[in-house]
């Protein structure tokens, strides 16, 4: 089946040189609250997005509410780093643990397209073994699924965002839509260092359309992928799969909190979602409902879910809510080079390699890591060079030399934990529900890989030329808190990411996501949500269990 006839949102778009259809929003259909739709999605971004379009092209009356704003990249986003600030999820949560993670900025957005509104555009898949890693590598977790249920998934997802990369040796070993883009001053350092270290690297892959797809132009190499393409080159929801889904009748409601998913004490079925919108407390019903608000903030919604029913929170009944949420290790390694390198003058994602990917059985620890090119504006590399202790003069001069400077990211995967959770604060946000509390403490397997790979990447660098090289740590990709599981006592959905507890209640973002790999998210996130759509639609639409 060709891309268009599945999803034509890139056809949807105008062609005129603006980057919204209007008329498209305008004459969406809408629906009254007290309509019963049969299906309100709660997040419009990765998972949500995908679910609400194909469900609508299958005939599905669908509501897709999102707490953020409906963007337009014409009138809302700037090519300007400290002016896109308010892209990000920067409601309060508290964080504690071990290893706190800091969240706001670099962990999760808000608004119509989620995060992949500002994501940096990395679109790999996971590798076969992260379906079984606890089997193969005795740590992690198994899936209740393996990799080839999700295969023809990742293939219809990277031909609709679409993505561009060289021949994938990795892995299940694959090819890319596109053919990879031309790389700048920071690709370049990262294979000239890798190839002097024998270190096997590919261009790619990422969600940037390499030559004009449907109405969307090519990348123009401006480097503002994270703070929201305003060329629409890079790919999110909100171009790829929401014009589609509005014009197969989708309505995608923005700027509405949803504050608990209602469930029925007698049947135990989801009736629908209560939420916030203008400052009044609404209610849509809904035959089904499907969670998508992300790793944080859907442990959240349920656990802020609760009744009689579930007085511990919804879905909740074996302490599985919020449990094994994820980050992934990633250390960042900057390399000053006597040339410019001028990073800035290309898409952040450029050049990676999976060669430590899996178990080393010859390393004192499991799993592994992939590395990949990073490019921070200049704000970003400010922090980097300030969290070294430079302040002031120092760190005014690391700043004056901002384009003689390259840089490298590692994505460690950290493993599953039961204490790394989010559970519910005393305090309260601006509608008075409970905040998300994320505890996160690192095992040492993941402090060695964290290791490995500062290790690795210092080395491509000094391969490479580097005069200087500086390393932080920092953590990435938020998955996990509602894991699929094969049973309730070790998480919170089944196979087809259906509640165990509540036979018409979904979870359809990152948070299902048992293991991570060393793979940013978001791809995976997509194609899990196409296949939970597939399977809804081919019959199980009242969400009465089978
Ligand atoms: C700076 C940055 C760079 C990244 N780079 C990459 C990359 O290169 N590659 C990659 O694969 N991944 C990347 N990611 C991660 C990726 O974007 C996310 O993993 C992915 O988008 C998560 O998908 P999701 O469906 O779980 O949630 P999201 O896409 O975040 O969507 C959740 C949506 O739910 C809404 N929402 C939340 N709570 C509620 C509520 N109560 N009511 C209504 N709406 C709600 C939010 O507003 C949001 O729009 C990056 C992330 C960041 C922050
Ligand atoms: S570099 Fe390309 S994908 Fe990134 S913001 Fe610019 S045009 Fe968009």
């Amino acid at each position: 089946m060709s891309v268009r006839t599945r999803n034509e949102s890139a056809w949807l778009l105008p062609n005129d040189g603006t980057r919204t259809n209007h008329r498209l929003r305008r004459d969406m259909r809408r629906y009254a609250d007290e309509d019963e739709v049969d299906i309100v999605v709660v997040g419009c971004g990765a998972g949500g997005g995908v679910v609400a379009q194909r469900l609508a092209r299958a005939g599905w009356s669908v509501v897709a509410l999102d707490a953020g704003p409906f963007w337009d990249p014409d009138a809302d986003w700037v090519s300007d780093e400290a002016g896109s600030h308010h892209l990000y999820w920067t409601e309060p949560r508290v964080i504690d643990g071990d290893d706190p993670v800091p969240l706001g900025s670099n962990n999760s957005g808000r608004g119509v397209g989620g995060s992949m509104v500002h994501f940096a555009g990395y679109a790999p898949r996971l590798h076969p073994s992260d379906f079984s890693t606890s089997t193969v590598d005795g740590v992690g977790a198994d899936w209740p699924i393996a990799y080839e249920d999700l295969k023809p998934y990742y293939e219809q997802l990277e031909a609709e965002l679409p993505v561009a990369g060289q021949d994938w040796p990795w892995g299940d070993p694959h090819r890319y839509p596109q053919s990879a883009h031309p790389i700048g001053g920071n690709g370049e350092v990262f294979v000239r260092g890798a190839h002097r270290l024998g270190i096997e690297v590919k261009v790619g892959p990422v969600a940037i359309s390499n030559g004009r797809f449907g109405n969307r132009p090519h990348c123009i190499y401006r480097g503002f992928c994270l703070q929201g393409c305003k060329v629409n080159a890079k790919a999110s929801p909100l171009i790829t799969h929401v014009p589609d889904a509005l014009a197969h009748g989708a309505e995608v409601r923005a700027d509405s909190m949803v504050s608990a998913v209602a469930v029925d004490e007698r049947s135990g079925l989801a009736t629908g979602v209560r939420y916030f919108r203008g400052g009044v407390e609404r209610f849509q019903r809904a035959r089904v409902v499907a969670v998508a608000g992300y790793s944080i903030e859907t442990p959240r919604l349920l656990l802020n879910s609760a009744s009689r029913r579930f007085p511990q929170g919804l879905a909740n009944d074996f302490d599985q809510v919020g449990r094994y949420l994820m980050v992934q290790g990633a250390p960042q390694t900057a390399g000053r080079y006597a040339e410019e390198v001028r990073a800035y003058k290309a898409p952040p994602p450029e050049v990676s390699t999976e060669q430590f990917y899996e178990t080393d059985p010859t390393k004192p620890y499991r799993r592994g890591f992939a590395i990949q090119c990073v490019s921070p504006l200049p704000i970003t590399f400010a922090e980097h060079v300030a969290a070294q202790g430079y302040w002031g003069e120092p760190l005014r001069e690391y700043m004056r030399d901002y384009v003689h400077w390259a840089n490298l990211g590692a994505l460690c995967e950290f493993l599953p934990r039961a204490d790394n959770r989010v559970t519910l604060d005393e305090d309260t946000d601006r509608h008075g529900l409970p905040i998300a509390h994320f505890s996160y403490s690192q095992g040492d397997n993941d402090r060695a890989l964290v290791q490995a790979a500062r290790g690795t990447m210092e080395d491509i660098h000094r391969a490479a030329g580097a005069e200087e090289v500086i390393t932080i740590d920092r953590y990435a990709h938020l998955v996990g808190g509602c894991r699929m599981a094969a049973d309730e006592r070790s998480g919170v959905v089944d196979a087809d990411q259906r509640t165990f507890a509540v036979p018409n209640l979904y979870v359809t973002d990152g948070s299902v996501l048992p293991t991570q790999g060393g793979a940013n998210p978001a791809l995976t996130i997509m194609a899990l949500a196409a296949r939970v759509a597939d399977r809804l639609s081919a019959g199980r639409r009242c969400g009465v269990r089978s």
